[in-house]
């Protein structure tokens, strides 16, 4: 069974094949990121446009890497939600079309579901991958935490699941992001952050961590807002001084200071309660996805403090890919989910899960 992946939730355009669930045939990525830089966050309309100009030859390059022709795959998995409209447009619109004239089947895939398959990747011919030696076990427990998402998430099995928390607010990739540029540091913040922090000390600022009435739903807009007043209390200046002239009065101690402490505190939040829920449901495999799960400091700390098995993909199947969404395919396929109709798939820019 080959299903062709192709996600375009955000800024990433991308296309894959994944053979029965496990085997990468290919992985192809075109990014926005860079036209998105300057603004310090992603812009809808840009990121959609870019797609427009990708998605042909990103679907066209997946097929010739895996070798693979029309006639030989079994169905195509898209990306219909959540993420921007725009964007889920181009790439819906795309594979609708695809599946109409290929006369093939359908699959709606959820990109948030999508990030917890791209642990399933256990083989591929591809160069400069790290990938597990074998598949997560059930009943397993998802953190997914990326630039749109911060949930927790218990599978019993493939497609039975329950939502145990989400963000009531900012997921905390953009936390990332806002603090980092409110530091004056480039976007991508996530990253950047990690590179500040390592020359700052974590115990320097206490800064808050929300209390919610669901114990496994997260806040960070606060966090932000906290660091925001700190920095402007440390420059001594008042509440109303603008963020964007922060960065050039804060020393570079201060700074690495800042980063360390939002680091600690956000870290810290999301294992405390991926800990809890450990606790409570005693989940056999533990799984990080999403653009944040390439942090270290999250790594880190969840090995240190987890009894189940910790997986998290390669660096590479973290952030937005087509594999992640060819998986899913895969599994919406052995497991006898319906195809949806092709003239009548629609995006859903707020899928919950
Ligand atoms: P995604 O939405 O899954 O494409 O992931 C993108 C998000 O992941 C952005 O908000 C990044 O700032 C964040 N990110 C990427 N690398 C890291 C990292 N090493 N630490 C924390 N956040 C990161
Ligand atoms: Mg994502």
């Amino acid at each position: 069974m080959k299903i062709l992946g192709i996600e375009s939730s955000c800024d990433e355009t991308a296309a894959s094949i994944v053979e029965d669930g496990y085997k990468m045939l290919s992985n192809v990525v075109a990014t926005s990121m860079h036209e998105h830089a300057k603004y310090g966050g992603i812009v809808p309309e840009i990121a959609a446009r870019s797609h427009i100009e990708s998605i042909i030859p990103v679907i066209d390059e997946a097929m010739k890497q895996a070798d693979v022709g029309w006639k030989e795959l079994d169905g195509i998995a898209v990306t219909y939600g959540a993420g921007l409209g725009g964007s889920l447009l181009v790439g819906v619109e795309t594979a609708k079309t695809l599946a109409i004239t290929k006369n093939l089947p359908l699959y709606a895939a959820n990109h948030v579901e999508g990030h917890v398959y791209a642990n399933f990747i256990t083989e591929s011919n591809l160069d400069g991958y790290k990938l597990p030696d074998k598949q997560p076990d059930f009943p397993l427990l998802a953190l997914i935490v990326s630039g749109g998402h911060s949930q927790l998430v218990f599978f019993e099995s493939h497609f039975n699941y329950k939502l145990l928390g989400q963000t009531t607010d900012d997921a905390v990739g953009e936390a990332f992001d806002k603090v980092a540029k409110l530091l004056g540091l480039p976007y991508p913040g996530g990253p950047n952050i990690e590179i500040a922090a390592a020359n700052g000390d974590p115990d320097k600022y206490k800064l808050p961590k929300a209390r919610l009435s669901n114990k496994y739903d997260f806040s960070f807009s606060g966090l932000k807002t906290a660091v925001l007043r700190l920095a402007q209390a440390e420059v001594g200046k008042s509440y109303d001084f603008p963020s964007f002239e922060l960065s050039g009065l804060l020393s570079e101690a201060q700074k690495a200071d800042i980063a360390a402490s939002f680091l600690r505190t956000s870290i810290e939040t999301l294992v405390d309660k991926t800990v809890m829920a450990e606790n409570e449901y005693n989940p056999k495999t533990i799984l990080i996805a999403g653009g944040v799960a390439a942090n270290s400091e999250l790594r880190l700390q969840l090995t240190k403090r987890l009894h189940a098995e910790l997986q998290y993909p390669d660096i590479k199947l973290c952030t937005d890919n087509g594999a992640m969404i060819a998986t899913l395919g895969c599994f919406m396929a052995m497991n006898n989910i319906t195809p949806v109709d092709p003239y009548k798939l629609q995006i859903n820019p707020n899928l919950s899960m």
